[in-house]
């Protein structure tokens, strides 16, 4: 199934999602129809919170289908390791059309359940640091905007909520 993407605006994008407490057949269909909603979207990252779910799943492919090893699911994940800095343009599913620099840490380890429930530890450096990074803030209720100056993320706001007023968004 393909859920249709939450935009900004939207309150359950700005709140902690909830831990995940069972694994069972419901969580797996979960993840399979966000890998569908992700590549539908053409994105390389989804959180449940995005598909309007408040629960502490996201899905990750910096490959976009190209390795299907490449694909990675994150239940109740926790960075506890950032190394290093770079500044690359980010954007979001949720915000789209637009893209703005964002820096965060080059290198990066996540601590995560897997479908399974079973506990693990995955590094990734550049995008999939990038993508480890923004997809544990969505469940922290965090927005990628939220890294930019208030500035710019002022006028981003409002230049959505034009969009919002003419019906675009
Ligand atoms: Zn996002």
């Amino acid at each position: 199934m393909i859920y249709p993407i939450v935009k900004f605006g939207n309150p359950v994008l700005e709140k902690p999602a909830e831990p995940v407490t069972v694994f069972d057949g419901e969580l797996k269909k979960l993840v399979e129809d966000m890998f569908e909603s992700m590549y539908e979207a053409h994105g390389i990252g989804l959180a449940a919170p995005q598909i309007g779910l408040s629960k502490r799943v996201a899905v990750i492919d910096i490959t976009f289908k190209e390795d299907e090893n490449a694909k990675l699911v994150l239940v109740n994940p926790e960075i506890i390791h950032r190394e290093g800095t770079h500044t690359q343009p980010e954007g979001c599913l949720s915000i789209p059309e637009f893209r703005e620099p964002v820096s965060r840490a080059r290198k990066v380890t996540v601590r995560a359940q897997d479908i399974e429930g079973k506990w693990f530890e995955r590094s990734g450096e550049d995008l999939l640091a990038r993508a480890l990074l923004h997809e544990t803030d969505h469940l922290n209720g965090k927005l990628y905007i939220s890294h930019l100056s208030a500035l710019k993320r002022d006028l981003m706001k409002r230049k959505i909520r034009k969009l919002v007023k003419a019906g675009e968004w």
